[in-house]
């Protein structure tokens, strides 16, 4: 696919992705769905009003009439589409910078689409083949208003409401100006929470800090945990279908062991679970002792619902899967991301026990992670070339699965170019950050030389 990454497409606006061009995927996804009606929604960005307006266009100019939900998490969104049987279009860059902004595509049935959808709609935005409606049979759309109120009490049906609402919990939560600022304030004070919040209101500016919801970006959140006393911190990045969480002292918590420690509590013998190629030792640890199969997938969350789909063909259950990024799915719940599911999910535990005692058994790895940045495709072919001699010079077990990764038994590493920007990633995770950091510094190292031979 050129169109469609890993994660639907993204783009700079104005620079890359255009409203043009999401006119012409919006009569194209119209024209391939034959829909008589499908759903457009957005997250807070500044720039989604004026591209789902390109998009309810596009889908009017095929004769498809439209439910605008306005800005709504994306799980929201799908979560609306599925329940209407409607396909849909979100307009969303989910972590990205705020000048980005891309386009996710939902099918009917409420699940993102395939990559052999995709590819079908990208092969009539490539011909340009539209089936235009005649000026008497154009669509037409109206305002939806009740999304975001559906979804909050979707989700409060769907989760342990009364366990949560017994432990009497202070939850701190940082939507960092995205959508679930829009559901999640609600969400958690409905579960019987005390909410505090910061960054609180939906601005597409993101002025609080950046959107995706790493470290580095969360020092509001740790500072309110403290500052509040609450028993877990929760951010969500700006369209909020992931959730990561800060414990009870302020002390980050690594989303691969959140991943770990909800995998273990779903997890029965048995049962399959699906992760990316950098999925954490963690993770395969617990599999391990619960007796259930890993299965690993390129990463982005297309790959792992394509995955989830063939395995429940082959009727095996799949209670949670996801990434060590916050992204985590319960497909028998939905076969989406959702932030503040999967939040509350966690609060199932917390109030059993604190954060630092629920995440304990997961925090003897550690993950380090390295972006380099390119702006030439000779340099990215200098970077992946590099990349590929320094696999083959390892004393390690190589799975170029996506991209290349080393496995040295106690340790590993991962060198990818992103999915949605010009960055090539080196991932490395080991049981002392000092040993995961020359495991990464290594791979890194090698891409610069390369980069600096270039010049
Ligand atoms: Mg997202």
């Amino acid at each position: 696919m050129k169109l469609f990454g890993s994660s639907g497409t993204r783009g700079v606006v104005g620079d890359g992705l255009t409203p043009e061009f999401v006119l012409r995927v919006a009569k194209a996804a119209g024209t391939v769905w034959g829909t008589d009606r499908a759903v457009v929604a957005r997250d807070t960005r500044t720039t989604g009003e004026m591209l789902a307006n390109a998009a309810v266009s596009g889908l009017e100019s095929v004769g498809v009439d439209v439910d605008r939900l306005g800005p709504t998490p994306t799980p929201s969104a799908v979560r609306y589409a599925g329940e209407n049987g409607r396909p849909g279009i979100v307009i969303t860059a989910s972590h990205n910078p705020p000048e980005y902004n891309g386009i996710k595509l939902v099918g009917a049935d409420g699940v993102e689409l395939s990559v052999d959808d995709l590819e079908r709609i990208e092969s009539h935005v490539l011909g340009e083949e539209f089936a235009t409606a005649a000026w008497d049979a154009v669509g037409d759309s109206r305002q939806v208003t009740a999304a975001n109120r559906e979804y909050v009490a979707d989700l409060l049906d769907s989760v342990d409401r009364e366990t949560i609402a017994d432990a009497d919990l202070t939850v701190a939560l940082d939507p960092g100006h995205g959508a679930g600022a829009l559901t999640s304030p609600e969400f958690f004070r409905e579960l019987g929470c005390e909410v505090v919040t910061v960054n609180g209101n939906p601005d597409g500016h993101f002025p609080g800090r950046e959107s995706e919801p790493v470290e580095a970006n969360l020092n509001d959140l740790t500072s309110l945990v403290r500052a509040a006393d609450a028993d877990v911190g929760i951010a969500h990045d700006g369209d909020a279908d992931r959730a990561v969480f800060v414990d009870e002292t302020g002390a980050f918590v690594a989303g691969e062991a959140s991943l770990a420690a909800l995998a273990a509590a779903a997890l029965e013998p048995g049962d399959a679970t699906v992760a990316a190629v950098n999925v954490s030792q963690r993770l395969v640890d617990v599999c391990d002792r619960a007796g259930a199969e890993l299965e690993l997938t390129p990463i982005g969350s297309t790959n792992i619902i394509t995955r989830i789909r063939e395995l429940h063909a082959a009727g095996e259950h799949v209670p949670i899967a996801g990434e060590g990024n916050g992204g985590i799915f319960y497909p028998e719940y939905r076969l989406v991301r959702d932030g503040a599911y999967v939040g509350a999910k966690f609060l199932e535990l917390v109030a059993e026990r604190p954060v630092s005692e629920i995440i304990a058994p997961y925090t003897d790895y550690e993950n380090v992670r390295i972006n380099l940045e390119y702006e030439t495709e000779a340099e990215l072919d200098a970077m992946l070339d590099a990349a590929e001699a320094f696999a083959e010079r390892a004393d390690a077990d190589p799975n170029t699965i996506d991209g290349y990764r080393l496995d040295y038994g106690d340790a590993w590493v991962l060198v990818r170019p992103s999915g949605t920007e010009p960055k090539v990633r080196v991932y490395a995770e080991a049981r002392s950050d000092s040993r995961a950091r020359t495991l990464a510094e290594g791979a890194a190292g090698a891409l610069r030389a390369a980069l600096a031979s270039l010049d």
